[in-house]
């Protein structure tokens, strides 16, 4: 109950188009979600492994990263799944200033639209670090915070089958925005793990929209 009163009061004050935590439960859909690429070396088994199973994901890029590497954000867009910022250098949110905040979310933009010619409406902060003068600055800019509802913890770099372990332990719900970290191959090795789980248990995998309503 209090968790349904909490739910309630988040999404008045911060409606979806404003802090997305996760999508509606009533379809059984996952939205998975990478941060900190594009690397070579990662996406290109990464975008293998999707395509073999017809999914479609959500690349939170870094634009220092996309900006190196054209060839892969093009590899990226042509493969039909959703590019969303991540800040251009990664710095600590919590350490710099708003407008320098601003910045990162400016100029990582400008990369994605040259590489891609698609202007970019969603922002996910470093680490998850929000503020709500940031929140409502992205929000006057029409830019939707993205935050995440499962986190597949993929950063402590354990093998593998820990990561898929955790997801037996606590299954994703539908709706989930799932995070995970495409700098390191042991995404697609996770992945290669759950992937036919998640099918077999009636999942179905969407992009996020670039335009939240
Ligand atoms: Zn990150």
């Amino acid at each position: 109950m209090l968790r349904q009163l909490k739910q309630f009061y988040r999404s008045v004050i911060l409606p979806d188009r404003l802090f997305l935590l996760r999508k509606a439960k009533q379809e059984k859909i996952l939205y998975l979600t990478f941060d900190d690429g594009p690397v070579a070396g990662v996406i290109e088994p990464l975008l293998a492994l999707l395509d073999k199973h017809q999914i479609k994901a959500t690349f939170f890029v870094l634009g220092s990263r996309a900006a190196k590497h054209p060839e892969l954000m093009s590899a990226i867009h042509s493969c039909g799944h959703t590019i969303a910022n991540h800040s251009y250098s990664h710095p600590a949110f919590n350490k710099i200033s708003h407008a320098d905040k601003l910045k990162q979310v400016v100029q990582a933009n400008d990369i994605i639209q040259q590489t891609t010619g698609q202007a970019c409406r969603l922002f996910r902060a470093p680490q998850g670090r929000w503020d709500l003068r940031l929140l409502l600055a992205l929000g006057r800019k029409k830019i939707t915070a993205v935050h995440w509802s499962r986190d597949s913890m993929d950063f402590l770099k354990e093998p593998a089958e820990n990561i898929a372990a955790r997801f037996n332990q606590q299954p994703v719900q539908a709706g989930d925005i799932i995070l995970f970290h495409d700098d390191d191959i042991r995404c697609v090795e996770a992945l290669e793990l759950l992937l036919p789980l998640w099918l077999k248990q009636g999942y179905r995998f969407d992009a996020l929209e670039n335009n939240l309503k």
